[in-house]
């Protein structure tokens, strides 16, 4: 049943979740209605479904069913328990097998190593993730990788704006076993889509996500450029972190000048950091929805400088657990020592806030007759810390606007989300 703030409204079209500041940019409107949606990058710099034709609500509803900005749920498959950080089977460390892929990936390179496993070992013909795009690499864009290789390529936390579910359409269509490295927040659209579309529980073999401290607008890395003095068509590499753990923010030119900020120093001012509105009321950004999430797991959740790269793993699932087993037999996962949730309020404290402040902020919303998503099985009353200030706040915010968006202009022209398919 869902435990949503029954006060509240919903948004009920396409076009509320994304005035409502509720959409992450997903790109499942342009998935599932190619054309009537077009994911376009806003000048705010987000990702967003511009409209190519009048308002159609009624044939928007099979959208807004799976809409991460209009519905979240958490699944129930592991044998365990707990009240933040939900259901799972097992959480341990781990990291790649291949050292160079460690190497390069965000952490320890789990997903990357996963994704390869899947590959190699004929589990799947390909993984639906995302990567820089090669030809605007301060972007990012949906791909296909059909071989390991192409998944170690791809490794690496991209930061901005990512649209992976623009391909789920294409890769259903494929009609052959595949994998999906995505954010949180599409592994719950996928699974919702799932109830209305047997051929993802079908053909999808493994869901695979990383734990999430929220996506910036396209702004945070263009105030970079700006800092640099440069411009994106100057740009040949546009690499957030990896290449080391974290790694370094390196850019790279046409005319072979490189410059780099340490994770650090990126993050350092929290007001530059452009997180979008979604995220700030993300319900689950630890993947709940995923066989298997992987985090960071820095204690006190900061590195403090470089290290070999480990990451978290919290499985969810028996399937999750299956292909974990099956990695690590392989040998393209190392596993590490058990971890158990108390060890992740230490590594996520950011997580454990959010968790228990959702409830206040969604009265906060629905008080201030703002529309607010459904979720259910997401525990946020049971976690309610009742903290009156975040309530005041967010409905202070959504009454003066704060969390509104404008809904893009109807568009003709093909923008951010064209196939990347390999
Ligand atoms: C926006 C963002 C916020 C994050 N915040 C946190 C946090 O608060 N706490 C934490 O523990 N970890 C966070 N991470 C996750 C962390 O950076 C690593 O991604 C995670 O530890 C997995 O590491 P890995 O080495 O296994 O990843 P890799 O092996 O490098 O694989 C990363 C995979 O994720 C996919 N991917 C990368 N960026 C995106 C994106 N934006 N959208 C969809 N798919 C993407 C890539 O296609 C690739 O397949 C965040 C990542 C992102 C992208
Ligand atoms: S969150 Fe995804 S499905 Fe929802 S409106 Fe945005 S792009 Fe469309
Ligand atoms: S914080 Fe939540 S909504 Fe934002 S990108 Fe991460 S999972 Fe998606």
């Amino acid at each position: 049943m869902p435990d949503t703030p029954n006060a509240a409204c919903h948004p009920q079209s396409i076009r509320d979740v994304v005035e409502s500041g509720l959409c992450i940019g997903c790109g499942l409107c342009q998935a599932l209605a190619p054309d009537r949606w077009r994911m376009t990058m806003t000048v705010e710099g987000r990702l967003r479904p511009a409209p190519l034709k009048p308002a159609n609500p009624g044939a928007d509803a099979e959208i807004l069913r799976a809409c991460p900005g209009a519905f979240v749920e958490a699944s129930a498959g592991g044998t365990k328990s707990d009240m933040v950080w939900g259901s799972y089977t097992h959480m341990a460390e781990a990291w790649a097998g291949d050292a160079d892929t460690r190497f390069r990936a965000a952490t320890g390179g789990v997903l990357t190593a996963l994704g390869a496993h899947l590959l190699r070992s004929g589990k799947a013909k390909f993984i639906l993730h995302c990567a820089a795009d090669p030809e605007r690499p301060m972007r990012s864009k949906w791909m296909f990788s059909e071989t390991p290789s192409q998944v170690v390529a791809r490794a690496g936390s991209r930061y901005g704006p990512s649209d992976t579910l623009s391909g789920l359409e294409a890769a259903l269509e494929r009609q052959q076993p595949f994998g999906i490295i995505a954010k949180p927040c599409d592994a719950t659209a996928v699974r919702a889509r799932a109830k209305d579309d047997p051929r993802i529980d079908q053909h999808l073999v493994a869901l695979l996500v990383m734990v999430c401290g929220g996506a910036s607008d396209l702004g945070k890395s263009q105030a970079l450029l700006d800092e640099y003095g440069l411009t994106e068509d100057e740009l040949t590499v546009f690499r957030y972190r990896g290449f080391g753990n974290p790694g370094r923010t390196r850019l790279e030119t046409k005319d072979g000048r490189a410059f780099e900020k340490t994770y650090q120093e990126l993050w350092e001012d929290e007001s530059g950091w452009r997180i979008q509105t979604r995220c700030k009321l993300c319900p689950d950004a630890i993947g709940e929805a995923a066989d298997i999430a992987a985090a960071d797991i820095w204690p006190g959740g900061t590195p403090t400088g470089e290290d070999a790269g480990l990451n978290g793993v919290i499985v969810r699932n028996d399937r999750g657990q299956a292909l974990f087993d099956q990695a690590v037999a392989a040998g393209d996962l190392v596993p590490g020592k058990d971890h158990g949730p108390r060890d992740y309020d230490d590594f996520q404290p950011h997580q454990v806030a959010k968790k228990r402040s959702l409830a206040a902020r969604l009265r906060g919303l629905a008080a201030a007759g703002h529309p607010v998503y459904r979720h259910a099985g997401l525990r946020l009353d049971d976690l309610d810390a009742a903290n009156k200030d975040q309530e005041a706040g967010s409905e202070m915010r959504a009454g003066a606007g704060r969390f509104s968006e404008a809904m893009p202009e109807k568009t003709t022209v093909p923008d951010a989300s064209d196939s990347a398919q390999e």
